[in-house]
């Protein structure tokens, strides 16, 4: 089979962690292009805008858009209307009304989208997805708990509208209890603290529930020191426990299960998949939970943040 011909849109950190490593380790495809500002690969043909790209008519079948959530939907669109099968990265839009937009004109123009969501593909998620559905559950606890300064360093857009604040690493422990709680998961209160003069929060607290179950979050963007990213299930069997982000799952009983990080060429796997099964994926949980939190958000202003 040919290879898929995929372009990246928005050549910053994630892109150039992630998406590039990850696509040439996987000969399913190609990268064909970049459309990005401020920034090319060598060797790549590379445009300014994803509007450039598809003018030049570069032969392509697919897009990967790794650009902040606000803004993305206009070039999902511009890709979809073009043809071409898009893979997105999380949060997939800046608002619910724009994701399920997405979904709406992706199926009629009869196009592959795939709304990601990295943390799902951590090596502990689908073990401890398992091993709780056969377990009575009676308390979640999520703490996600960073260093902004250090993993999105001068990234201001994170603070701005539309760029989600803590709930851009927050969003990635909702999509892992999202997906490994048997009961959808709701919010019932939230408190937010958005530092002064900036529009995003840098600290979040979520008081949820997934059935009868209680479901808590805490999210902070200030932790210096040893990061946190953990999430707490207490069962009938005792507490499972996903930490590092979902790598590392501790169960009782057993010496904890650990492997190397794979989520981005897993992602890859999966939507080549997709495509050979012209199959969507979206599902808008995460995002709903978090739109949730910010309408009912009791919101506090805190001490302004400088880098
Ligand atoms: P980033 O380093 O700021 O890169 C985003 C790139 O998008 C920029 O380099 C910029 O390239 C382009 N861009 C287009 N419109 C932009 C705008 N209005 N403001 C800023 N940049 C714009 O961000 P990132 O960390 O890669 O994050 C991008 C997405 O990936 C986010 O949705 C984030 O949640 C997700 N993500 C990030 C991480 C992480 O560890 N950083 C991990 C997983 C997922 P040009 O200036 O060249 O256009």
């Amino acid at each position: 089979m040919e290879p898929i011909r995929i372009a990246l849109v928005g050549l910053g950190k994630i892109a150039r962690d992630q998406h590039v490593p990850a696509l040439a380790a996987n000969p399913d495809y190609t990268l064909a292009a970049i459309a990005s500002r401020n920034a090319a690969l060598g060797g790549v043909p590379s445009f300014p805008t994803i509007e450039a790209m598809l003018a030049a008519r570069v032969p392509l079948d697919a897009v990967s858009l790794c650009t902040p959530p606000h803004g993305r939907f206009d070039q999902a669109r511009a890709a979809i209307e073009a043809g071409l099968h898009v893979m997105l990265e999380k949060p997939p839009a800046a608002t619910l009304s724009e994701a399920t937009a997405l979904a709406d004109l992706a199926r009629s123009r009869g196009v592959v989208l795939f709304a990601t969501w990295h943390s799902r593909e951590a090596a502990g998620v689908a073990p401890a997805r398992a091993w709780l559905a056969e377990r009575r559950i009676d308390a979640v606890r999520i703490a996600w708990r960073e260093d902004i300064r250090r993993w999105h360093p001068g990234q201001d857009w994170i603070l701005e509208a539309g760029g989600f604040g803590v709930f851009d690493p927050g969003i990635n422990a909702l999509s892992i209890a999202t997906k490994i709680l048997p009961q959808p998961l709701r919010v019932e209160a939230a408190a937010i603290v958005v530092p002064a003069g900036r529009q995003g929060p840098l600290a979040a607290s979520l008081t949820m529930r997934a059935g009868h179950v209680p479901v808590s979050a805490e999210f902070d963007f200030l932790q210096t020191g040893p990061q946190t990213w953990d999430i707490e299930v207490d069962t009938d069997a005792g507490t499972l426990k996903l930490s590092m982000g979902g790598a590392i799952l501790h169960v009782p009983g057993e010496a904890p299960r650990e492997a190397p990080d794979a989520e981005y060429p897993s992602l890859y796997r999966r939507f080549a998949d997709l495509l050979d099964r012209n199959e969507s994926d979206v599902d808008l949980s995460p995002l709903q939970l978090v739109a949730d939190a910010f309408l009912i958000a009791d919101r506090t202003t805190g001490d302004a943040f400088e880098w």
